[in-house]
This record gives structure tokens, C-alpha cells and sequence, in this order.
């Protein structure tokens, strides 16, 4: 059986030349970057070398890239550092209701810490409008953080205009970008945004490295304290391989992002088409909204997504279910809550992603895989119906 992964946006292959480039920091390239005998000096420079490919893919300074472990520690980093940063009497924030838990979860924190926090609606189509965050604003708002691309839909927030509203107020703007680097441009000079989070396996890199663009100027304070890595912004010795890895990735994400994004448009319009053929009755999330060339988030009517998922699975297919299951029970996705889409159609919600690897050949796996399945689900439920009744 071949096997076909469609959930890039969970995690994303390795990329050949990533894998190649992390060999020697798994060997000889051992040292501490921050020693400074010749094993430190060594190391030191690969990691000021990833530094200066990331800031180059972004278009910031090598001094504005702060790592971290992971896209989760970057959001916390963002939204904990503004909230705690020396001075800050502020304790407004605004946030998206469709963020990831990297963020809510940041937010719930702060709020028993005595913070408050708004969660900005979205629209039918899952996007953030711009004039719903500028009513959200209070006197003494510190922070705006809206995610650049949703990681279930791939809705494409307006990030630019929400960051000119946030400026005008006087106040931060940070943005997700975890899902939208490598797949959009993020042109920084350009973006009226202060803090940035971005993650190495989301864009063929490996595990455990990610990272914070904070524009120059901008103080917060660490979340981790430590040793003065990162001036001071992140202690703790930094992730060598991770690192390196990271600046490889953003080095071939820079190269082919131009011929990647319409060759992946092309894929999303052959599966939208190909899903509705099989399955005419399919319903795409946020079909009309700007998306992410790479992520199809579908609901096929009377067929349960964790039911789907495990059928998927038994034919060799990954893909996400936009609901979760506990204890028997599913749940819902609050991203497709958010966007008012009713229960029953959301519990049959699948997230359908794809990456540099994926073929014309295996967007037909799929969709024929997709259409024996939900068939298949919908047999099953049918007859556990009938049996019930
Ligand atoms: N933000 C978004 C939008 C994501 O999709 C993810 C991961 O799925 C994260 C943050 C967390 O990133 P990491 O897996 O590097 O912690």
C-alpha cells in the first residue's frame, strides 16, 4: 500500500539538504556556542550563520531573530514578554478566537494573572476584520496578537491592516506566522508588525527549533531565564542541529517559494474539484476567504472525522481531523465554532494539507481513498442507526 501524508501542517518531511547539513552537529561539531575555545568558536558561527539566513528570508536584522525551542515557546515569548516587560503598566489584550493553543492557552494564563483579554470574532469565511480589532482596543491595550495564517483552515488574516490599526494606537503587534512562512511572503520591512513566531518543522526543518522575530528597539522580557543567550532574551544553550537545520530550511523555503505557491494552488484546485466530483455534497471552510495554497479544511455531511481519520488511516492516508475526540465523544474544532458553522457539520471536519513532496498522483490517492471512505462511514452509521432504531 502506498502511503500518502496530507498533514503538512502538523509537521512537514525533512528537507534533503537540511538532513545533509545537521551531520556534522551530530558528530565532530559538538561544543557549546557559548564557550569560547576553538569547539564553542566553531559552533558559534553556524549558529549566527542560521541567524543571518533566517533574517535574510524575512528581510529583518540578524540581531532581531531571537530562537527558541519550538513555535509554542516563541508564542509564549511574545505574549508573556510584552505582558511582563519592565515597565509595562497595560494589562489589555487582543487576541483572535481562532488562534492556536499557543497563544489561547498563553491568554487564559494571563487573565488569571490578572490581565485581560478580548477574543476578536471572526467572520463566516474564519477571517479576523481589522475594524473589529480596533473596537476591541482599551485605553491601556499593551498587545494585539493575530495569527498570520490559521493552522485548520489556512485562512490568510489581514495582518497588514491589523497591524496599521495597532499601530496607530500605540500599541504592539505580534503575529503567528508558524503556518505562513515559506507558504506566503512576510515581507518584514514592510509589515507593520513587531513580533514574529516561526518553527523549523513546519517548513521541512527538524523538531525543536523555532523562533521570534522582535523589531528592533522592542524590550521584552524572557520567559526562560538563564544564561545570556539570545542577549538575554531566551536563556538556555541553544539547539545546535535545530538551529542549522533551521537556517538550511529558510535558505531552500526562500528558493522555492515562488514556484511552490502556484504549483501548490494548482494541487488545492485539483482536490477542491476532484473532492466535489466524488463527493458533490463536500463543504469547504472558508472557500472564499484568501487561503493558504496548501490546506483544504472540508466537512463531508453524516461522516464522523475520527470515524474518517481511522478509515483514511487504514488506506495509508494522514490527514487531521478538525475535531476532537474525547472519550467517545467528539468535539467540535473552536476554529470552525468560531466561524459559525453548525455542529453536525463540523464534527465531520477533516484538515487535508499538503508540502513540497506532494504530487498530482497523490492529490487522486486521496480524493479516491476520501470518497471510499466517507462511503464507508457513512454505511457504517447508517447500519449502527438502523440497528439502534
Ligand atoms: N502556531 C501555529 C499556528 C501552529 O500551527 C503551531 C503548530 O501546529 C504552533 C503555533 C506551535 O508550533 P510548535 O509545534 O513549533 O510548537
Amino acid at each position: 500500500m502506498r502511503k500518502v501524508y496530507f498533514d503538512h501542517n502538523a509537521s512537514t518531511p525533512v528537507h534533503p539538504e537540511v538532513a545533509a547539513a545537521v551531520q556534522p552537529f551530530l558528530g565532530d561539531l559538538f561544543g557549546n556556542p557559548s564557550s569560547i575555545h576553538w569547539a564553542g568558536r566553531d559552533v558559534r558561527k553556524a549558529v549566527e550563520d542560521a541567524r543571518a539566513e533566517i533574517a535574510s528570508f524575512y528581510g529583518c536584522r540578524p540581531l532581531e531573530v531571537v530562537f527558541t525551542s519550538s513555535g509554542t515557546e516563541a508564542d509564549n515569548l511574545a505574549v508573556k514578554g510584552v505582558a511582563y516587560r519592565p515597565g509595562n503598566a497595560g494589562k489589555h489584550i487582543v487576541t483572535s478566537r481562532v488562534e492556536h493553543p499557543a497563544i489561547m492557552n498563553t491568554c487564559l494564563f494571563l487573565e488569571s494573572q490578572g490581565f485581560r483579554v478580548t477574543y476578536v470574532p471572526v467572520n463566516r469565511q474564519g477571517i479576523v476584520e481589522p475594524e473589529a480589532v480596533r473596537s476591541a482596543l482599551e485605553n491601556d491595550t499593551i498587545l494585539v496578537s493575530v495569527m498570520a495564517a490559521n493552522n485548520e483552515t489556512g485562512c490568510l488574516m489581514p495582518i497588514a491592516e491589523i497591524g496599521a490599526i495597532a499601530r496607530e494606537a500605540g500599541v504592539l503587534m505580534h503575529t503567528d506566522a508558524v503556518q505562513a512562512t515559506g507558504k506566503v511572503p512576510l515581507p518584514w520591512e514592510s509589515l507593520p508588525v513587531d513580533l514574529l513566531t516561526f518553527s523549523g518543522h513546519k517548513v521541512n526543518g527538524i523538531k525543536g527549533a523555532g523562533g521570534l522575530v522582535v523589531r528592533k528597539g522592542i524590550e521584552i522580557e524572557a520567559v526562560l531565564h538563564g544564561g545570556h543567550q539570545e542577549r538575554g532574551r531566551r536563556g538556555g544553550t541553544e539547539n545546535l542541529p535545530g538551529i542549522v537545520g533551521f537556517g538550511v530550511a529558510a535558505e531552500c523555503a526562500a528558493r522555492e517559494l515562488k514556484a511552490e505557491a502556484p504549483r501548490l494552488l494548482a494541487l488545492r484546485g485539483r482536490l477542491e474539484a476532484g473532492l466535489r466530483a466524488a463527493l458533490p455534497d463536500t463543504v469547504i471552510h472558508g472557500e472564499r476567504a484568501p487561503r493558504l495554497p496548501n490546506t483544504v479544511n472540508a466537512s463531508f455531511p453524516g461522516a464522523r472525522s475520527d470515524h474518517l481519520l481511522m478509515a483514511l488511516d487504514a488506506r495509508g492516508v494522514c490527514v487531521s481531523a478538525g475535531a476532537a475526540c474525547a472519550s467517545g465523544a467528539v468535539e467540535p474544532s473552536p476554529v470552525l465554532q468560531a466561524m459559525g458553522v453548525p455542529r453536525d457539520l463540523a464534527v465531520c471536519a477533516l484538515r487535508l494539507s499538503m508540502g513540497r513532496d506532494t504530487r498530482a498522483d497523490d492529490v487522486d490517492r486521496v480524493i479516491a481513498a476520501l470518497g471510499e471512505s466517507v462511503r464507508a462511514v457513512r454505511g457504517a452509521a447508517a447500519t449502527a442507526g438502523a440497528k439502534g432504531a
